[in-house]
């Protein structure tokens, strides 16, 4: 096991941010994970387990062992009736694994191309985009118990997944490092056009290619390269705040006084949209030193180059401020602070 002493993380989180892990070891296989556990105990330091560091926010250096996870691999696991079972390790990247369930004729995660990061943090925020969840394909996912070393199987209903939530964000968070995850996908395409962005591109790309798969995923990609930063480009961690869910009284009152709010039925609630809140406060496309918002999606905020992760709070903390006085709503942060 190679041990990397005060590694700097700044290539290794998604925002640039400067940092340095006192302990940076990577994890190829579970016993590197097991004897990772083992020297940060003997250390007396947490674990934190990293994948693409594209959900997390380094508000300094890091007094903890941080395991860079990459386990390899992914296979078919078994082909029956409608559904495909396929199994990837947790340092598989996400996007590889999108197009190649493609390549293998297998439904279900177009709608989800081009997402950041690593296989095992997908299930952490129980990822999202354009209608679709991970939850709605998820079969199982093993991982290591940090106490005791074991491995633990955990099947959809154990995972507690919500809305860019779950167990190991919750209730569970800094417990497990998961080491792989098996997805439960379609045989037969059924493309989930419910956003109107992407239903309406689709439907023109359709018009000179046969529908599939690869369009959708096709044409995710290119919406999503038109619209949100490119963190090689400029760094940011995608959206920065969950889009909060109000009751249909809060919206009722909020539509008066604006009637182009944009809000979506949510089960029993409603769904706001945070970027919308953002934008609406007077805050898409400012400045504050090296920290922004994105000029494209106020939700997305960036790093223009030599921001701490205390510039970035502070500027997250001021927008929140802004449209909690100017709606009366409170917003959550998505990525996790370190
Ligand atoms: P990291 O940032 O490395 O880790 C995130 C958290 O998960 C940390 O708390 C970490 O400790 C934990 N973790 C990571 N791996 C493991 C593991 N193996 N075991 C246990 N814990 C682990 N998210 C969406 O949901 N939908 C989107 O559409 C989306 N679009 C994005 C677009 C951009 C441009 C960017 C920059 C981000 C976007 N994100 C989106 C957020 C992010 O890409 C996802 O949350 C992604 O799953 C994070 O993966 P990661 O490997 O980078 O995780
Ligand atoms: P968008 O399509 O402009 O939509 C703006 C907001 O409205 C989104 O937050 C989305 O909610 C909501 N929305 C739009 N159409 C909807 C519908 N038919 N039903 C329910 N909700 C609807 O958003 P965008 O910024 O370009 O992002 C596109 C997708 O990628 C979104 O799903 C977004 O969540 C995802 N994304 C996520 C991140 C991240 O870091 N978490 C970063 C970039 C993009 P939802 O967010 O709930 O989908």
């Amino acid at each position: 096991m190679h041990i990397q002493e005060y590694a700097a993380l700044d290539r290794c989180n998604t925002l640039g941010l400067p940092t340095k892990a006192r302990y940076l070891i990577q994890a190829r296989c579970l016993e590197d994970v097991r004897e990772a556990l083992a020297f940060a105990r003997t250390k007396q330091l947490p674990l934190i387990p990293l994948g693409g560091g594209s959900n997390v926010v380094f508000s300094g250096d890091l007094d903890a062992v941080v395991l860079r996870m990459a386990i390899a691999g992914k296979s078919v696991v078994s082909t029956l009736g409608e559904h495909t079972i396929v199994e990837s390790g947790a340092g598989e990247n996400w996007h590889d694994l999108v197009r190649w369930t493609l390549s293998q004729k297998a439904y279900g995660l177009e709608n989800l191309s081009l997402i950041p990061g690593t296989v095992g943090a997908a299930p952490i925020q129980n990822i999202g985009a354009y209608g679709v969840e991970l939850k709605d394909v998820f079969h199982s996912l093993q991982a290591v118990d940090c106490q005791t070393g074991g491995v633990v199987c955990f099947n959809r209903d154990d995972c507690g997944f919500d809305y860019r939530q779950s167990i190991f964000k919750g209730s569970c968070r800094d417990c497990y490092v998961i080491i792989s995850l098996r997805l439960k996908l379609n045989r037969r395409l059924t493309p989930r056009l419910d956003y109107a962005d992407l239903r309406d591109k689709v439907e023109k790309k359709a018009l000179n290619r046969e529908l599939s798969a690869e369009l959708i995923s096709d044409v995710v990609c290119d919406v999503r390269r038109e619209k949100l930063p490119d963190p090689g480009m400029l760094a940011n961690v995608g959206s920065f705040f969950k889009n909060p869910e109000v009751s249909a009284s809060t919206v009722q009152q909020l539509k008066a006084r604006y009637p182009d709010l944009v809000a979506f039925p949510a089960g029993e609630r409603w769904k706001l949209a945070a970027g919308w809140l953002i934008d609406k406060a007077g805050l898409k496309g400012v400045r504050e030193g090296a920290v922004g918002t994105h000029k494209q999606q106020a939700l997305v905020l960036v790093n223009h180059g030599g921001a701490t992760g205390q510039d970035v709070l502070c500027f997250s903390e001021a927008i929140k401020a802004r449209v909690h006085a100017r709606f009366g709503v409170l917003l959550e942060r998505e990525p996790r602070v370190y």
